[in-house]
């Protein structure tokens, strides 16, 4: 295997593509191919030229999230979000770039059972053991997104910039079809380069998990309120980080036998996310 370690924004670009990856901090991706579940001739070591750092509302994918979370011109549900992430070790290598295009948690997928998100016919977790599953966008793939960050980015209107278009940070997810099993937009190829994260009135972030830390999200929940109204982003319950336009939203959900108990969850959380940012 190669590594390029370009030297600007443009090189990596030019670099990537043709099956080669982009590597960052490389916490999720090299155990992915460490598994077999990636595969490439190429990695393109992206993080020394991606921005890295905080200026005002814009942050560098680059940035780690270590730095996020002690940041005090970063909203408080995305700190949250980034300091109930991982471990310290893994959110000190960790960039929010990488976050972004995490691959799923799902044991079926890591343990590359044929499933449909690895092209086959059938989801596996759907008929076998599935308690960490979605609620929401679950038809064919039931897989739950893991991404805390990706939550509080969306309830907090965040606009993504890559090397090609600035679009809404939701623009970036997809749920699975039967003739693109991605659950990221981004073309091959595609670098992150940057956020632009909008200042909320107030904002915060709650979220269940196994355990108190160092712990995927059963169901995470990042409320952010403008004014009068209170956006809410959802990880832990889709395929992709959900949105959801009202607390009334979680009467949709399509909970599998094993997941129904996420639906209580996410009320619960829904409601004291909501107390906490409404004006007192
Ligand atoms: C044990 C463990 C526990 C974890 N717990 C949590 C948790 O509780 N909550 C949570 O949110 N996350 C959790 N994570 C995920 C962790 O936060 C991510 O692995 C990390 O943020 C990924 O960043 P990275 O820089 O290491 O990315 P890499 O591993 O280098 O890359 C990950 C993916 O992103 C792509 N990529 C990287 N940078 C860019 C870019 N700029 N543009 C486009 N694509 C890019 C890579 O090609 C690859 O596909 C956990 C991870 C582990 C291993
Ligand atoms: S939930 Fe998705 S990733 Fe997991 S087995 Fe089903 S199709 Fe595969």
């Amino acid at each position: 295997m190669q590594l390029l370690q370009p030297e600007t924004e443009a090189e990596a670009a030019a670099a990537l593509g043709n099956g080669s990856v982009a590597l960052a901090g490389g916490t999720d991706l090299v155990p992915l191919l460490r598994d077999g579940n990636v595969q490439a001739e190429t990695l393109v070591q992206v993080r020394d030229v991606v921005p890295r750092g905080i200026v005002g509302r814009r942050i560098g994918a680059g940035t780690t999230l270590a730095e996020l979370e002690v940041d005090p011109q970063i909203p408080q549900a995305l700190r949250e979000a980034c300091a109930l992430s991982a471990s310290p070790q893994l959110r000190a290598m960790g960039t929010i770039g990488g976050n972004l295009r995490q691959a799923t948690r799902c044991w079926y997928w890591r343990l590359k059972f044929p499933c449909y998100l690895h092209g086959g016919e059938r989801c596996h977790a759907r008929e076998g053991v599935h308690r960490e599953h979605a609620i929401f966008g679950n038809e064919r793939c039931a897989s739950a997104h893991p991404s805390d960050p990706a939550a509080a980015l969306l309830a907090l209107g965040a606009q993504v910039r890559t090397d090609r278009r600035e679009v809404p940070l939701a623009s970036l997810y997809r749920l699975p079809t039967d003739d693109d099993r991605d659950v990221t937009a981004l073309e091959p190829g595609e670098l992150i380069l940057e956020l632009d994260v909008p200042a909320a009135d107030a904002s915060t972030y709650l979220k269940a998990m196994d355990r108190q830390r160092w712990s995927f999200a059963l169901v995470g929940v990042a409320a952010a309120r403008f004014g009068a109204e209170v956006r809410l982003g959802l990880a832990g319950v889709a395929p992709i980080p959900w949105a959801l336009d009202s607390p009334e939203g979680l009467d949709e959900a399509t909970p599998l036998a094993g997941t129904a108990y996420k639906v209580d969850l996410a009320r619960a959380l829904i409601r004291r996310a909501v107390a906490a940012v409404s004006p007192t």
